[in-house]
């Protein structure tokens, strides 16, 4: 039975809540054959928008109908038959161009209308999909990129993801929902999903019940970035593996039906959390879910920020998991294909993907390891990376993206090769860009946090810059960094920076970061 849109009657909803009203956002997928049809110039304006709930924006500038597609990729785990699609996909339509997001989700460019029911068709083939990847909807699930092969996670949380993916993914009881919604599930001792940037996160805990302890998760709601960064508040609960799915529907119908429709810019969850506080939100949790137990303990291990550089050993004996660095993650096809071939040959196929943008590849035999990485594709996809370019993220940036000020994907890359050629330091410093304060690129959360803006030159000219923050970390609770004096023009930025990390290093203690600086 469908639920009740009791916000209908609300005249202050903003305009994008009624047209939600008069058209569910899922509804763009049954139009998409016909629009392929008849042709980009067959898509009214006003329908453009609906194209996010299909994972396609419109790619600047907008009028030339170009679309980015986001494909889920639900925990970074991809089969072999799955990434083959992908690479393809992105061969035969998207110019070649791969892109690993901040989320594990994997990007396309340069689509045009008519070929999306092949693309939809080639994903469905193998299991994917990029319906709900954009849109006020459940986006794909972030999750340990290593799950079940983790010889430290407290349980494999893969089962556990798709049960909760596959029940949200096209679910039109959850397709209207405020504002975009985005969910983590791991099971990873040291955070490698980011925990307190999601809307909700359930994270590694184990309770003592009757005498047994059990492994299970904490409840963190109300985290986000973009212009008013929130990290998420712990809710007093354990919730039993089993008991997941239950939970998960509970805190998404919370924000469906108490989430703020009239302003847009406050319409996330983190919004309610920031009004409501976890108490109250426990209390309502409760009245969906009925008793849950209250919190147990968690690991309190170093935040991995989703890097697994190098050779490790999995939970099963004799196989190696491998990480390795993809500068920017910014991949070509010929080059995912590579990579699903090698591991085809050395593994089982599988390609796992990181939020740092990086990529896993498991299941290796150890005494394969050395072969495999003779590959020349290795020369580039490195396990081993310079350190700046090693840590270098960036959203998509002015090449492709609406909203973008600035240009980002290969600036970043750029300025990170050039400070690995000018500058050593004994810790890795996490780089993250992005070419607006939506933050895509998860910049408040970054040692150097780099945010694209324009700004005046001394002719009065219009010029690319940004904005330098620093000493963001998921440690310790979590921070985000902290803006510097000024705006920096692009140009000067790589000395600049050079500047501020010698400054740092001849200050800093052995081992010091940012964050502790
Ligand atoms: Fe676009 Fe801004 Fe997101 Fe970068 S952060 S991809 S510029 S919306």
């Amino acid at each position: 039975m469908a639920y009740v849109k009791h916000w209908a009657d609300n005249e202050k909803i903003n305009k994008t809540e009624k047209a939600k009203l008069e058209k569910d956002g899922l509804r763009i997928l049954d139009d998409i054959p016909h629009y392929a049809k008849n042709g980009f110039d067959s898509i009214p304006k006003e329908q453009w928008d609906l194209f996010k709930w299909a994972g396609l924006y419109l790619q600047r500038p907008k009028e030339d109908g170009y679309f980015m597609m986001r494909v889920n990729v639900p925990s970074g785990i991809l089969t072999k038959p799955q990434v083959e699609t992908l690479a393809g996909i992105a061969r035969d339509y998207g110019r070649g161009v791969f892109d690993i997001t901040t989320r594990q989700a994997i990007q396309f460019h340069w689509l045009e209308i008519e070929q999306i029911p092949d693309i939809f068709n080639r994903l469905e083939a193998v299991g994917l999909s990029s319906a709900g990847a954009c849109g006020d909807i459940t986006r794909t699930i972030v999750g340990n990129p290593i799950a079940g092969l983790d010889p430290d996670e407290l349980f494999d949380t893969t089962a556990i993801v798709k049960e909760v993916y596959d029940f949200f993914q096209k679910n039109e009881d959850f397709s209207n929902l405020p504002r975009k919604y985005k969910m983590s599930i791991s099971a990873n001792t040291k955070n490698a999903s980011n925990a307190e940037i999601n809307c909700v996160s359930f994270t590694p805990a184990t309770k003592t019940i009757d005498g047994v302890t059990k492994s299970g998760f904490h409840l963190k709601v109300g985290g986000g970035l973009s212009s008013r960064p929130f990290l998420a508040e712990t809710i007093d609960v354990f919730v039993e593996p089993e008991r997941t799915l239950e939970v998960a529907i509970a805190v998404t119908t919370i924000f469906r039906d108490f989430g703020y429709r009239e302003k847009r810019h406050l319409a996330r969850l983190k919004f309610l959390i920031a009004d409501w506080g976890p108490e109250k939100f426990k209390e309502k949790l409760l009245e969906y879910t009925g008793p849950l137990p209250s919190k147990g303990d968690e690991p309190k291990e170093e935040w991995n920020a989703g890097y697994f550089y190098g050779i490790h050993d999995q939970k099963q004996e004799g196989l190696k998991f491998l990480g390795f660095n993809v500068p920017v993650g910014r991949l070509d096809s010929e080059e995912v294909f590579e990579l699903a071939r090698i591991s085809g040959k050395y593994g089982n196929g599988e390609i796992r993907t990181c939020n740092s943008q990086n990529l896993i590849i498991p299941n290796i035999l150890a005494e394969n390891v050395e072969t495999l990485l003779k590959a020349p594709i290795f020369e580039r996809i490195s396990i081993n990376p310079n350190s700046f370019l090693g840590h270098a993220v960036s959203c998509t940036g002015i090449e492709y993206c609406n909203l973008a000020l600035v240009e980002t994907k290969e600036r970043m890359r750029l300025i990170a090769e050039e400070l690995d050629q000018r500058i050593s330091l004994d810790v890795p410093i996490r780089t993250h860009m992005v070419g607006c304060p939506n933050s895509c690129g998860q910049r408040q959360i970054a040692d150097i946090g780099l945010q694209g803006m324009k700004m005046r030159n001394e002719q009065k000219e219009m010029i690319e810059a940004y904005e330098i923050y620093v000493g963001g970390t998921l440690n310790k609770g979590g921070k985000f960094n902290e803006k510097l004096k000024g705006k920096v023009a692009a140009e000067e930025l790589t000395d600049v920076l050079e500047e501020l990390l010698i400054y740092f290093r001849d200050q800093k203690t052995k081992g010091e970061s940012f964050f502790d600086f």
